[in-house]
């Protein structure tokens, strides 16, 4: 990456401090990034896709701009959700987990979301979570419930709600009673469990042993452990969807802080819902996406990513079947103009090009710095394929120039992850060239009936003739799909 722009000032909206904070990691030039990762009890669906594709731009950013990433992302394979999985179905809880997660690594790689260095399962961890337990029991912020589990006080920790920024003072003496379940609600704000005491019923033969007794660890305490012992007790940046921020994440500062006495993050990032056709997704609505629905239904890879992307995360997403249908207008237009640039083949420059390309790039990379402004970043793109289409049109680009564009199309996707290089993208099959040879030669032979049979031969195998500058060329008839709402 040039140098020139690893000095750009990277601005992200922090939610504990309610406004654009300056991203400065605490090692020169390396950022650490810690991202909640899925519950491997399901396919994960589009809504939970949008956070993973939104924390995909966030990395993909970091690095355009020069600087090193370090990330986890935690895979939760014990919590109230797998446990139950696995005894309703009689198996082991990896058993019951294995194929989620295998499923979520192939959605990952259909979303083109790119590794990230670490992706910790929980069960790995459990030597981690009892020793911050006792950490925290020694602190005298957490404590033995009547029912055997470890809860964590959240009337020690005086910091309680400063992401979500609830009021503790507004609670009432004595209101913060005890839950144990791993997920509830702002009407609850209470002491969590940290350890939960094994109970044959409910768990089977689920549990671990520890010096508190056999059980298992509270979900948001895993985090917690899995974060500070894979990037140290300090993050430059962590990241979920807007539904963790209580009590999850709230939860995982309390008990760090607790534990270590200092910071836990410094930038808290959330991303907004998405909604389907303006109404919550549910399963009883009958407006419930996961990924495989949506290629079940003809939609790529790319395009999903594309529609998940193209919203600022800060926004609510309206996810609707005519908007993904939009999308894929949008990437046609941009992986067609990126074969015509491979077509281009005037030999000399005119050097109106390279100004086109500096301004939008300087665009993009403004936007993007901008709180990941991706609206403005891809105009930015588009605003350069018209500017370059205009210039194309009249003769006015060279190869040279040509495959500067290509170069910065590049740069651009190591960002967005959704355009296509690989000139002629599909091999067209050879008796097809060689029929629309021969019907170029009976044209020009004025022998109509054999154009025309050509043609059809053409037609009905599923492509279209194209007049493009370079003359006449064959493409494949996108098929429309047959999708409802
Ligand atoms: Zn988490």
């Amino acid at each position: 990456m040039p140098s020139e722009y690893s000095s750009t000032p990277i601005y992200l909206y922090n939610t504990e401090e309610r406004r654009k904070t300056q991203l400065k990691p605490l090692e020169h030039n390396h950022v650490r990034m810690y991202t909640c990762g899925p519950t491997i009890y399901n396919f994960a669906h589009i809504g939970n896709f949008r956070t993973y594709v939104f924390e995909d731009l966030l990395r993909r950013t970091i690095k355009f701009f020069g600087l090193r990433i370090t990330q986890a992302m935690n895979l939760t394979d014990v919590d109230d959700k797998t446990i139950k999985g696995a005894i309703d179905k009689g198996i082991s809880l990896n058993a019951f987990t294995e194929p989620f997660k295998i499923a979520f690594f192939e959605d990952l790689h259909t979303l083109n979301i790119e590794k990230v260095e670490y992706y910790p399962a929980a069960t790995d961890f459990i030597p981690q979570m009892i020793q911050m337990i006792e950490k925290l029991l020694e602190k005298g912020v957490a404590y033995t419930g009547g029912d055997g589990s470890i809860y964590f006080s959240i009337r020690q920790f005086p910091r309680y709600g400063c992401l979500s920024h609830l009021n503790l003072a507004d609670l009432k003496p004595g209101g913060s009673e005890r839950v144990s379940n791993d997920e509830y609600d702002k009407d609850n704000i209470s002491d969590f469990v940290l350890w939960k005491k094994h109970d044959p019923q409910r768990d089977g033969n689920i549990f671990w042993e520890s010096p508190f007794g056999p059980g298992r660890p509270g979900w948001h305490l895993e985090c917690s452990a899995m974060a500070m012992q894979l990037l140290g007790d300090t993050l430059d940046i962590h990241v979920g969807g807007i539904d963790n921020m209580f009590p999850h994440h709230e939860n995982e500062i309390a008990q760090s802080e607790a534990c270590s006495g200092k910071h836990f993050a410094n930038i808290w990032m959330h991303s907004e819902h998405l909604i389907v056709d303006n109404k919550k997704m549910s399963k009883s609505l009958g407006n419930f996406f996961t990924l495989r629905d949506l290629l079940a239904k003809g939609f790529s890879g790319p395009q999903v990513r594309y529609m998940l992307l193209q919203t600022h995360y800060k926004t609510q997403l309206n996810f609707t079947f005519s908007g993904l249908e939009a999308v894929k207008e949008s990437l046609q237009r941009l992986n067609g103009f990126i074969q015509r640039m491979y077509e281009v083949q005037t030999a000399d420059s005119k050097g109106l090009v390279t100004p086109v390309l500096d301004k939008a790039l300087k665009d993009f990379s403004a936007a993007l710095a901008d709180d990941l402004n991706i609206s403005v970043a891809l105009a930015a793109i588009f605003d350069m394929l018209r500017e370059v289409n205009r210039l194309c049109d009249n003769g006015l680009v060279g190869t040279d120039e040509a495959q500067k564009v290509i170069d910065l199309m590049k740069r651009f996707n190591s960002v967005i992850g959704v355009l296509q290089f690989e000139q002629n993208a599909e091999a067209i099959p050879k008796e097809l060239e060689e029929a629309l040879e021969m019907r170029q030669k009976a044209r020009k032979d004025k022998n109509w009936a054999l154009a025309d049979s050509m043609r059809d031969f053409i037609t009905q195998r599923g492509y279209l003739m194209e007049d493009t500058p370079t003359g006449m060329r064959l493409k494949k008839k996108e098929t429309s799909l047959n999708v409802t709402g």
